[in-house]
């Protein structure tokens, strides 16, 4: 790597000490755009376009109290990390989770820049979320949580200025409870967050958007080798939103889903998931072990999806899940395709040994974009307080899925005809926020 690439990772290490996941998205992302700006558009070196890209527009960090079910005061920390609204209002989920820290937060809000581009739509990039743990909560304890965290961040958001939407441990119901106190303090009915109820303001097809996406695109890295997912034996991980429309979509293209997972360990169905067992499984909680009392498979606790042959492995659930030995296995049984629902879930040595096999290989944010993707048509039907059948989004986010992978295709394949679809998405995505930022001035 060249002399920039050193400076520059030296840079942002000494800026952003302690945060090993933001470190880690950006130096993925500079190990391809660095050397098409050294070679292409030398311009945005003076002006140090790309060290202000790795530089939030504004981080705000907030208390959040809340008194539980036992009447004990509860403290948890809230975020919201606005990184770059070159290309329209701030634009990225909310993460309830204990693992949620600064370093989570910049890596999404790093990673939303490039995948919100790649959209097409006029789409800022932020991300935000509170270390909180909505997993063994009481309904009226995550709405009490959600009044609190919203009582403080409706001050930094708004329907043009930072629309935040859903992410881990925020689905439809605690958006609504977002929404509500958003409502209550302001006292307007605004597109104001994205992932809400169909009946009150909603997009259809915005559950299904990031799994349904991730399957389009999925399609059509195969079609470019003349290939389909028809008999195609496919992994997933996780057991959440992401992964539920993943496999059911998988389903409907003739594809054979044989594992669900979550952080407690993985069922193995040889035979098939269906939509029925898709629904068992939601309705089992967490406790993905009861599985196998109603239909055959296996439950191999503390165990990940990976050690399963299949044809297609899609990550779903979260950063860091599939490292290289991981890859190892996948590839010695005969994977021939890795594509991200989730973000990040390849850790750095595994993203490697995936190129270095040269594999099929989607990254989060071109593959996974489908949610993002349709949160910006929620915005663009609550601007116009209209309501889009699902059938006419379903089609839109199609062919957005689609033009994602050709401007990956158009920047990343080499004079081989092998297409590196990582650094088609980082350049892809680099230089539309690149041409915003330099129009915009030393902003
Ligand atoms: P959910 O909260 O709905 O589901 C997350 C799932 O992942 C749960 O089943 C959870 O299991 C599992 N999980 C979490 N940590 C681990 C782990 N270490 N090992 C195995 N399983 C784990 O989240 P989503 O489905 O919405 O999000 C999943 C991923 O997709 C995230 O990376 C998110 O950023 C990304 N994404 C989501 C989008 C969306 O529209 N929702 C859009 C784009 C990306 P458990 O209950 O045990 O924790």
């Amino acid at each position: 790597m060249s002399k920039y690439f050193e400076s520059f990772v030296d840079y942002v290490a000494v800026r952003n000490p302690n945060q090993p996941e933001y470190l880690q998205a950006v130096r993925e992302v500079a190990e391809d755009v660095i050397p098409y700006i050294e070679t292409q558009a030398k311009d945005l070196i003076a002006c140090k376009l790309f060290e202000r890209i790795t530089e939030p527009e504004r981080t705000v960090s907030f208390r959040v109290v809340w008194v539980d079910d036992s009447n004990h005061v509860q403290i948890n920390r809230g975020y919201r990390v606005q990184m770059n609204s070159a290309l329209g209002p701030y634009k990225g989920g909310l993460r309830f989770s204990p693992t949620v820290n600064l370093s989570v937060l910049k890596f999404l809000a790093f990673e939303q820049t490039f995948k919100n581009s790649l959209t097409g739509l006029p789409l800022g990039a932020g991300k935000g979320g509170a270390d909180f743990d909505p997993r063994d909560k009481s309904d009226s304890e995550i709405m009490r949580f959600c009044q609190s965290f919203m009582t403080e961040l409706n001050r930094h958001i708004g329907g043009d200025t930072d629309v935040p939407a859903g992410d881990i441990g925020v689905g439809e119901r605690e958006i609504g409870y977002l929404f509500g106190q958003y409502k209550r303090i302001q006292n307007n009915f605004t597109g104001v967050l994205t992932g809400k109820g169909p009946s009150w303001g909603g997009s259809f097809i915005r559950p299904e958007a990031t799994g349904f996406g991730l399957l389009y695109f999925v399609e059509r890295m195969l079609y470019e080798k003349q290939d389909t997912l028809k008999g195609k034996k496919v992994a997933i991980s996780g057991a959440g939103n992401v992964a539920y429309y993943a496999a059911l979509k998988a389903i409907s293209l003739g594809a054979k889903v044989i594992t669900i997972s979550n952080s407690n360990g993985t069922i193995y169905d040889e035979q098939g998931f269906s939509q029925e067992k898709l629904d068992y499984v939601n309705s089992l909680k967490r406790n993905l072990q009861d599985y196998t009392k109603r239909f055959p498979g296996e439950y191999h606790a503390g165990k990940k999806p990976w050690q399963f042959a299949c044809d297609i492995a899609l990550p779903c659930a979260t950063q860091n899940e599939l490292d290289e030995q991981d890859v190892k296995q996948l590839l010695k049984a005969g994977c021939m395709c890795i594509a991200e629902g989730a973000n990040m879930p390849c850790t750095e040595l595994a993203v490697k040994a995936i190129m270095k096999a040269k594999i099929l290989y989607a990254p989060g944010k071109a593959a996974n974009a489908g949610g993002v993707a349709v949160s910006g048509l929620e915005m663009s039907q609550n601007r116009i307080g209209q309501q889009w059948t699902a059938d006419k989004v379903d089609g839109k986010l199609k062919k957005i899925m689609q033009e994602i992978h050709d401007t990956c295709v158009h920047y990343g394949k080499d004079n081989n005809g092998v297409i590196n679809y990582m650094k088609g998405a980082n350049i892809g995505g680099f230089v539309k926020v690149a041409t915003a930022m330099k129009a915009q001035g030393y902003v």
